[in-house]
């Protein structure tokens, strides 16, 4: 389903392309920069706050843009590690964005490390089994405009936490492309959103701490292999064979590891970083020794960083997670091999549980006719 928004949103431009529409009503050229301060710097929420032009402009604007596409529905928060953030778009679809907070130790919960994790897809295609977000199907891929927006709402969110103070985005450590849906199968919208939050006119945040996850699309890794970009990739894993990993992933069978891994390898040789490999550990599944094995050697072959994580369980799914002492076995197989590796374990249930779980709920809900209006922000 595509959706076409009667306005193109502000935050979906560049600094090139508004400037080149302001030219054709006139304008100079410094005008798209200080409009887009107003937004990315001071942040403000009204054209009428953009006080240094003129009233005919802002009219103008204001008839011509959106300025901001996504509604804040519900903000929910958990124990104070994470924070989700169910916004409402143009159509009334629901996203999610997350800020993790993890606790450095000895230190209170102000310093933890802070991670914003952001959704590129209403739905997703990719079908894994045991994700909540790809149960539906695929809704729509999101607009360039829609992703920057979701970071610009954890802005306003920060700001509002903490008024006198008001926080920069660039207080956060991470941003990771993990919410929903499949990034690479969005990825013309995905590369302009990226460069508009990396950009020193936007939101200026550095590409080496923004992280791309996906499923494994081949075409796409190499495609972005070839960009000069510098964003970091993960790469979903989930089985290190093929029998195991295309039980629970579909895209196994189009890329299959044969294919995926030179895959990632081209990518890390192209860009000299670690690539990470995350593995859920789902009992029964995937979380035996062989696997481990077969995984440490696919680890030590890509020189890749392993992030295991054990696996949350979805309402109406019928994965768990393995014993604590299952996942330490699997880990010390790669401990042991001296592969970089971590193994999420406290409050994992509360860090991990984006990934469209809180979506689904409100969309159950709202078939029960009981749903919370889309209300603004
Ligand atoms: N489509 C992309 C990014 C979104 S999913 C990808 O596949 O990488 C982000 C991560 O969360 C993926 O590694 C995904 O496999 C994982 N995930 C999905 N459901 C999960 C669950 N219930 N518990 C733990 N991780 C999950």
């Amino acid at each position: 389903m595509k959706f076409t928004p009667a306005k193109s949103p502000l935050t979906g431009e560049t600094l090139e392309s508004l400037t080149e529409k302001l030219r054709t009503q006139g304008e100079p050229a410094f005008r798209a920069k200080q409009i887009l301060d107003w937004l990315y710097k001071k942040r403000v929420r009204s054209w009428d706050e953009m006080t240094n032009l003129a009233k005919p402009l802002r009219a103008w604007l204001a008839d011509s843009f959106e300025l901001m596409p996504v509604t804040l529905v519900l903000n929910k928060q958990s124990e104070d590690v994470t924070d989700k953030l169910l916004l409402g778009l143009g159509d009334h679809a629901l996203i999610e964005t997350v800020i993790i907070r993890v606790p450095q130790e000895g230190v209170g919960v102000e310093h933890s490390r802070k991670t914003i994790c952001i959704s590129t897809q209403v739905g997703c295609a990719m079908a894994c089994v045991f994700c909540a977000s790809g149960l539906a199907g695929l809704k729509r891929d999101l607009n360039a405009g829609e992703i920057v927006a979701q970071l610009l709402q954890v802005c306003y969110r920060e700001d509002a936490r903490t008024p006198r103070a008001r926080t920069e985005l660039a207080s956060f450590d991470n941003i990771v492309v993990m919410g929903m849906g499949e990034p690479l199968a969005n990825y013309d919208h995905l590369i302009r959103a990226l460069t508009i939050l990396n950009a020193d006119w936007g939101l200026g945040f550095g590409a080496r701490r923004i992280t791309i996850s996906t499923s494994g699309l081949v075409p796409k890794i190499l495609k972005l292999a070839e960009e000069d970009l510098g964003f970091r990739l993960a790469i979903s894993l989930h089985g290190a064979t093929d029998e195991v990993r295309e039980k629970i992933m579909p895209v196994n069978k189009a890329y299959p590891l044969a294919k995926l891994i030179p895959a990632v390898r081209e990518f890390s040789a192209k860009h000299g970083r670690m690539v990470t490999l995350e593995f859920i550990l789902i009992a029964e599944v995937n979380d035996s020794l062989p696997q481990a094995e077969k995984l440490r050697d696919i680890a030590r072959d890509l020189h890749a960083h392993v992030n295991l994580i054990p696996y949350n369980t979805v309402e109406g799914l019928p994965w768990k997670r393995p014993s604590i002492t299952r996942q330490e076995r699997f880990a010390d197989v790669l401990r042991d091999a001296r592969i970089s590796v971590t193994l999420r374990r406290e409050k994992g249930h509360d860090i991990d549980a984006a990934c469209g779980q809180l979506r689904l709920k409100t969309e159950d809900d709202r078939a029960d006719a009981t749903h919370p209006a889309i209300a603004p922000a």
